[in-house]
């Protein structure tokens, strides 16, 4: 094929605390682009992104995924990259590469992920579509709803849907919430890095496309006060043991287990996590932990659908909205195939909660 220029969009996260952002920066490389190891190394400033000290400021990125630039449209790509210090040492924000480890260890146990990404969409400061000096009506009528009275960003929502299937993204679905101009998109079933990479990707389309419309999506857990429900990202978990004949039997052995080690999923689980996790909204108190079949009040849900086949999946309802998703699960499958899970190991104990 002949050469020809294309543009590689890198995209990396960056170090801020308590939550992490994403970053991406173009780069023009001679293409077609037809595996991981056509695209260059590249690097950036770490002291703009609380990655570096001023005076020794580069990073490394490190292509790890890519996909078809579905806005600039093939053969152009946006490539997840990791972040490493100049010496090629992962860097201490990189929490990919604690999952990559985690993973291979465990990965007989065939662990499968599903998010259900919740997120609100906001113009100026304000929810879409809410009135400018007051409230809209009470939740109730939103979640799911149809007509200009109901459901405010319908258009973002669904050419951000077909951005991420153009792009070859396994989302599954999308809906609107609960709360107004609240909104989810679902990705998943997929292996723990893969379904982890396409949330950032996802995520990263939807705030390009934002750029757009001039709004923007905020996974703030508790983005406004009061009878309004918060935004979490729901984690469905599998292993193969579980989806298999009889497969109830662990995922409630698994439901207990995730018991045991609940403060400690909690300090990685998004920051601002207490403002969502009340008891009321459809959540769990951020302070009990519990589990049941169909309950949408408790910390982790078995599906009914599960419970009715034998077999399955359980629902992980505590993370926010803001979640790392490398970080849950590696907390996941650390709890769950593995000895168990402590942040501390990591680094990463220190969340505001
Ligand atoms: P609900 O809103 O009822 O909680 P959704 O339909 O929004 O459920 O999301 C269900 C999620 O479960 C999807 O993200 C899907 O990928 C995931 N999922 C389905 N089967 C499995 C499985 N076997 N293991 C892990 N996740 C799964
Ligand atoms: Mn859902
Ligand atoms: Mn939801
Ligand atoms: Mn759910």
């Amino acid at each position: 094929m002949p050469e020809q220029k294309i543009t590689a969009e890198y995209i990396w996260i960056d170090g801020k605390k308590p939550t992490a952002k994403l970053r991406s920066k173009t780069k023009v490389v001679e293409g077609p682009i037809t595996k991981l190891d056509d695209i260059p190394k590249w690097s950036f400033d770490g002291s703009s992104t609380d990655q570096a000290e001023g005076n020794f400021s580069d990073c490394l990125l490190k292509p790890v995924y890519y996909i078809t630039d579905s806005i600039n449209k093939k053969p152009n790509i946006l490539v997840m990259c990791e972040v490493l210090n100049p010496d090629g040492i992962p860097h201490e924000s990189n929490t990919r590469t604690v999952l990559r480890k985690v993973f291979e260890e465990h990965r007989a146990q065939e662990p499968i992920f599903g998010y259900e990404q919740e997120y609100t969409l906001y113009r100026k400061d304000w929810p879409l579509g809410w009135p400018r000096n007051g409230f809209p009506h009470p939740q109730g009528r939103y979640y799911c709803g149809v007509g200009y009275d109901e459901v405010y960003g319908r258009p973002i929502v669904e050419e951000h849907l077909k951005a991420c299937l153009e792009a070859g993204l396994s989302i599954s679905g999308v809906n609107a919430e609960v709360m107004p101009a609240q909104w989810e998109f679902q990705v998943g079933p997929l292996s723990p890095l893969e379904a982890s990479d396409q949330m950032w990707l996802a995520r990263w389309i939807l705030y390009r496309l934002g750029e757009e419309h001039e709004v923007y999506a905020k996974l703030d857990p508790k983005p406004m006060p009061g009878d309004w429900n918060g935004a979490g990202c729901h984690t469905n978990f599998s292993t193969k043991a579980m989806r298999e004949e009889g497969g109830i039997k662990i995922i409630e052995q698994a439901c207990e287990r995730l018991g045991q080690y609940h403060k400690q999923h909690i300090k990685i689980y998004g920051a601002d996590n207490d403002k969502r996790l009340t008891g009321k909204h459809e959540t769990c108190s951020i302070n009990e932990y519990r589990w049941g079949v169909a309950d949408r009040g408790a910390s982790v849900r078995v599906p009914v659908s599960a419970k009715n086949a034998g077999r399955g999946y359980l629902e992980d309802r505590r993370p926010a909205a803001n979640l790392d998703p490398y970080q849950v699960c590696t907390a996941l499958i650390e709890t769950i195939c593995g000895q168990g899970f402590d942040p501390d190991k990591y680094g990463w104990g220190n969340l505001k909660q």
